[in-house]
């Protein structure tokens, strides 16, 4: 299956697209990475500069809120000059074509639906930090309002409806995972007759359960990813490779 040759493992992964009728795909950081977004988890990366914020924290903290909104403004400006690559436009292809019922994403970063997928078929595992929420009501807050207010000796943003915390509409370590994508990626994956999975090292779970649910209820498994992954045996197809490059040519388009 691993042939040595780069152009068989895509003529290969080309072939599979081909013949798959419900294609679901899980991305990780390793996607975004080609689009600059640094992955926040490797080595030098912010997460392992500065220890996590805890959800449990910033409830019961105001310095611990005030100092997870100066860490996201810090790196605001990278995540707004982003802009989806090859890897994002492939996949919003083969949704184009009725062929990818979903995308399940472990990134935050918005880039699924800026390729053009629609909102419903992007299923956000770890939440989205492009904009904020409010943790009681679920109001939606832009972040260009929650700089303005934090830009006045950092106050805090409140909400304007109930007074409740906002809070990026990410999902903190700590918080637990959102039931309804949960839901949605379970029942997605047992659908797929083909299941990819793109930039993502699988070791955060559950995340990395789905790829085994899938591969268990009879989908073939695809693994593109620049570093082995522990579900490589798994696999029917593991290419290591950028992701851009790869899919672009698999799928035929720039
Ligand atoms: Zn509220």
């Amino acid at each position: 299956m691993r042939d040595a040759e780069g152009n068989d493992e895509i003529e290969s992964l080309s072939a599979l697209i081909a013949r798959s009728e419900r294609i679901v795909a899980l991305t990780g950081a390793g996607i975004s990475t080609e689009s600059g977004i640094p992955d926040f988890r490797s080595p030098g990366g912010i997460w392992t500069r500065y220890k996590p914020i805890e959800f449990g924290d910033f409830l019961a903290s105001a310095e611990m809120r005030r100092e997870s909104w100066r860490r996201k403004f810090a790196t605001h400006e990278t995540m707004q000059k982003a802009t989806p690559n090859a890897g994002h436009r492939a996949l919003a292809r083969l949704v184009e074509l009725g062929k990818m019922p979903a995308v399940i994403t472990q990134n935050i970063d918005g880039l699924h639906q800026a390729s053009g997928v629609p909102d419903d078929k992007v299923i956000e595992l770890h939440g989205n930090t492009t904009f904020a929420a409010c943790l009681d009501c679920r109001r939606r807050y832009e972040l260009d309002w929650v700089r303005e207010v934090f830009a006045v000796d950092e106050r805090l943003p409140v909400c304007t409806a109930c007074g409740g915390h906002i809070k990026t509409a990410t999902i903190s370590f700590g918080q637990s995972m959102p039931e309804a994508e949960m839901a949605k990626a379970h029942e997605v994956a047992l659908t797929a007759d083909l299941f990819i999975v793109l930039g993502s090292s699988l070791v955060v779970y559950p995340a990395a359960g789905f790829p085994v649910m899938a591969k268990r209820n009879g989908s073939r498994l695809v693994i593109v990813n620049r570093e082995p992954t522990d579900q490589d045996d798994l696999a029917d197809l593991v290419i290591n490779a950028e992701i851009g490059a790869t899919m672009s040519r698999a799928v035929g388009v720039n």
